[in-house]
């Protein structure tokens, strides 16, 4: 049977109950204290029964769930209903509370040669219900554990898969989120490798919901860039300035940052010339904000640049005028890290 989405298997369950019915049904999935469609006990039986018959309370089962020594990053394995995998992150943030990193698809078409889930391929999109299920899924996961800060403020799209190449998904997805709970848009990046169709679709969406947007850049030289980035358009880099002028003129800039990450591979992308490049291409573009990722390993050949070639690398990003971050690398002991998910063959449940 062909998996139906909640938006349309709780509607038509419920299609002869007055229409109250429906908000206190998709209420009820967001509730901390509820396990199953018998806990909503503001619907009547029958309706509880019937929900209970043909809408799985729960799209994500847990099958591995890791804690990293310093404890401050959470990576769990989640099962889906056929049976594959997916990887997601619940984090520390420095607000004090806990940012997810949430995967769009299972595995990944990108390629992109530094990434641990471009080598698994693509297998297939998640349902916006097998997203909003990694949030519920880390929202009762730190209920049940009252010792941890007991708020995910944020949600990045920065696991595995593509979120552009998933976008009605992506976008039902936040959309069920922003209405049940107290998150607001400006908390949620949807990171996208840049895909250059589905970046200029929601500019002119008016359901994409106003989240933040982070490119994953990597060069500004376009040969380079092709080089680690193979998915990348040959003509990316004017079609992204483009595109950038164009998000700028439709939004304004203090609530919809916009972020151009880039990776940092040790003598890849990482030298003056790039560094140059970079300056110039962010200038061009205009407000843009520059996040800086130290590479996390994986079985690929590429060396993490050093912490003081990064250090140099952003000093010549700012003296270029850019507003550059670093990336704090959290959960690397525990293969959650950046670029590092990919569903381990020979993991064992967990008991
Ligand atoms: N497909 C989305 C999400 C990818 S994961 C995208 O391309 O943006 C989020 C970020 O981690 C991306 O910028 C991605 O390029 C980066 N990343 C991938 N592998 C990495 C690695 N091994 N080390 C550090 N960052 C990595």
């Amino acid at each position: 049977m062909a998996l139906e989405a909640r938006t349309i298997s709780i509607p038509r369950v419920l299609a002869d109950a007055p229409s109250y019915r429906l908000k206190q049904a998709e209420d009820g999935l967001f509730s901390l204290t509820k396990k199953s469609w018998e806990e909503v006990g503001v619907l009547p039986k029958p309706l509880r029964d019937a929900l209970t018959a043909s809408v799985p309370w729960m799209s994500v089962k847990l099958f591995h769930v890791a804690t990293s020594a310093k404890g401050d990053t959470h990576k769990a394995i989640l099962e889906l209903g056929d049976g594959t995998k997916i990887e997601s992150v619940l984090m520390a943030n420095k607000r004090g509370w806990w940012t997810i990193c949430v995967s769009s698809q299972v595995g990944c078409a990108m390629r992109c040669t530094f990434c641990a889930t471009g080598k698994m391929g693509l297998t297939r999109n998640l349902l916006a219900d097998e997203i909003v299920d990694q949030y519920r899924y880390w929202a009762s996961y730190v209920h049940a554990r009252p010792e941890m800060p007991q708020l995910i403020s944020n949600i990045v799209f920065m696991g595995m898969g593509e979120p552009l190449a998933n976008y009605i998904e992506v976008r039902n997805a936040n959309n069920t989120i922003l209405a049940h709970t107290e998150m607001g848009p400006t908390n949620i990046t949807v990171s996208t490798v840049g895909v250059l169709p589905r970046l200029e679709q929601l500019l002119n969406d008016p359901e994409w919901p106003p989240v933040r947007v982070a490119v994953s850049l990597h060069s500004a030289i376009a040969k380079t860039r092709k080089e680690i980035v193979p998915t990348s358009y040959d003509d990316f880099l004017p079609k992204l300035e483009e595109w950038t002028h164009k998000y700028f003129e439709k939004f304004d800039t203090r609530s919809r940052h916009l972020t151009f990450e880039y990776v940092m591979l040790g003598g890849v992308n990482d030298t003056t010339e790039h560094a140059k490049a970079l300056a110039a291409f962010v200038q061009r573009c205009g407000k843009v904000k520059v996040n800086l990722i130290p590479y996390n390993f994986t079985d690929s050949e590429f060396l993490r640049s050093t912490d003081a070639h990064i250090r140099s690398f952003m000093d010549a990003l700012e003296a270029g005028g850019v507003i550059v971050t670093q990336r704090k690398t959290m959960g690397d002991d525990i293969a959650a890290a950046c670029g590092q998910l990919i569903v381990e063959k020979k993991e064992s449940p967990t008991v």
